[in-house]
């Protein structure tokens, strides 16, 4: 099997596709929200890749790879309020960041872009692996990038299933940071609704290399 790179032009296709299926999910994002805090994950989300979708159409077609992913952050973090806006807009810079100067993002760039979000976010986030948020997802996806994969459509299949079923098992955390910690065990049932985003993300960007590469 060819081993499958992205290039500027197919990340830039390829977060457009991650937008329009976050857009697409946002009443299914907002309801997991509506369960364990004020309903608002999907608005918050669809706002922040709209304006994802609308600077990447005015981006210059030569942008780099890096650019491209410090301008997706910066229009997420310009675009919406509250943590997860903070949170996910210094992840997408924090990954332009860690491929400076990269041309194609094969496998070992897709590993060091979790990897950068993971620091990313838990800096950012102040939060740990097993805090019951999106850090979660994340961390098992940059964990499952260990798999010893070479092949991008392959690492990131192995990495999206990871990350979902690490969203999936938030469902079974008790949150103890954020809002939803004065819930105590009222959220158990409940997947985290910016863990289940990052499972979304990675899981359009799977079903893209897929249908393109
Ligand atoms: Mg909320």
């Amino acid at each position: 099997m060819a081993i499958a790179a992205i290039d500027r032009l197919g990340l830039s296709q390829m977060l457009v596709f991650v937008a329009d299926e976050i857009v697409r999910r946002e009443a299914e994002l907002n309801a997991l929200d509506a369960a364990v805090g004020d309903g608002d994950h999907g608005i918050t989300m669809r706002n922040g890749f709209e304006a994802i979708r609308e600077r990447l159409g005015q981006l210059d077609p030569a942008t780099s790879i890096d650019g491209i992913l410090r301008e997706s952050g910066s229009a997420f973090l310009g675009a919406t309020g509250g943590a997860i806006g903070v949170v996910m807009g210094k992840m997408l810079m924090a990954g332009g960041k860690a491929l400076q100067g990269v041309h194609e993002i094969r496998a070992p760039e897709f590993r060091l872009l979790l990897t950068s979000m993971e620091t990313s976010v838990a800096t950012t986030g102040k939060v740990k692996v097993g805090d019951r948020t999106i850090l979660d997802a994340i961390h098992a996806a940059a964990a499952a990038c260990d798999s010893g994969a070479v092949d991008l459509g392959a690492m990131v299949e192995l990495s999206a299933s990871a990350a979902q079923e690490a969203a999936r098992s938030t469902a079974d955390m008790l949150c103890r940071v954020g809002r939803a910690s004065r819930l105590g065990n009222r959220v158990l049932g409940h997947p985290d609704p910016g863990a289940t985003s990052f499972g979304i993300m990675l899981g359009a960007m799977s079903d893209w290399i897929k249908a393109h590469l």
